[in-house]
């Protein structure tokens, strides 16, 4: 699903440059389940936004879904990304005023399908993510939980492939965010690939697999039973 080769990522130029991320290099297959982890800084947003083609790198490959990120263009990436990607953030980035339902049936636009039929399909979205009864509520109608989970209903009601999502529940109590976490492994079990990046250790230790970044670069890749090891166990963080 996903193939980084030697991936680099810098911002800015010569004294100023920054090496957001330095050779990456990994892959994740169709229907994994994996965290990526590392303090603040050490990269995973920059991964997570590559993987995502919201971002191309400034060196080596990354391959989406068969697709040569660092090659294709600006219509082509969109479209990939429309088609089969889908994205949640620690914000939730609903639009205020707008109704759950009308908010997940945007998530449909590109599809061109009449209006009412992507308000049913995003109904059918919210009912999957325990909102049914929430349908017409505006985002300060709901609570932070409620709204991750709108968030995440639009991310999905075009069935995309890979979910990427960048600290869901960093905003959230623990009692959300575990409802958060609950709905992401559902939509792993029913096949969607989710990579999420995540501050908890708890949840992140509970996950199949964890990506541990560190400056930039990639320092440990484990579980999955391809457990590659840059530092001693004695020294790991997770
Ligand atoms: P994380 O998500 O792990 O906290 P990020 O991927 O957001 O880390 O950032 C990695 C590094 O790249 C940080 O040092 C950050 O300051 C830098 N960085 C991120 N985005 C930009 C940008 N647009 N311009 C300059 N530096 C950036
Ligand atoms: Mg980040």
């Amino acid at each position: 699903m996903v193939s980084l080769t030697e991936v680099g990522r810098s911002y800015g130029k010569g004294p100023y440059q920054v090496d957001a991320l330095t050779e990456v290099t990994a892959s994740v297959a169709s229907g994994e389940l994996v965290a990526v982890v590392g303090p603040s800084g050490s990269g995973k947003s920059t991964l997570l936004n590559l993987i995502g083609t919201l971002d191309r790198p400034t060196s080596g490959q990354v391959v989406v879904d068969g697709q040569r990120v660092d090659r294709l263009d600006d219509r082509r990436l969109s479209a990939l990304r429309a088609h089969r990607i889908g994205f949640v953030f620690q914000q939730f980035h609903l639009s205020a005023g707008v109704q759950a339902v009308d908010d997940v049936a945007d998530g449909l636009l590109y599809t061109g399908m009449s209006r009412r039929r992507r308000r049913d399909r995003a109904a059918a979205a919210l009912h999957r993510v325990g909102l049914g009864s929430r349908l017409h509520h505006r985002p300060h109608e709901l609570s932070g939980g409620e709204r991750q989970r709108v968030a995440i209903a639009r991310a999905v009601v075009g069935d995309p492939a890979l979910l990427l999502a960048d600290e869901p529940t960093g905003a959230l109590d623990t009692h959300s965010g575990a409802l958060v976490v609950e709905l992401l492994r559902e939509l792993n079990t029913y096949g969607t690939t989710v990579l999420v990046i995540t501050h908890d250790t708890a949840l992140a230790a509970s996950l199949p697999r964890r990506l541990v970044m560190r400056d930039g670069r990639l320092l440990k890749d484990a579980g999955s039973g391809t457990t590659t090891t840059a530092i001693r166990p004695a020294q790991e963080h997770i």
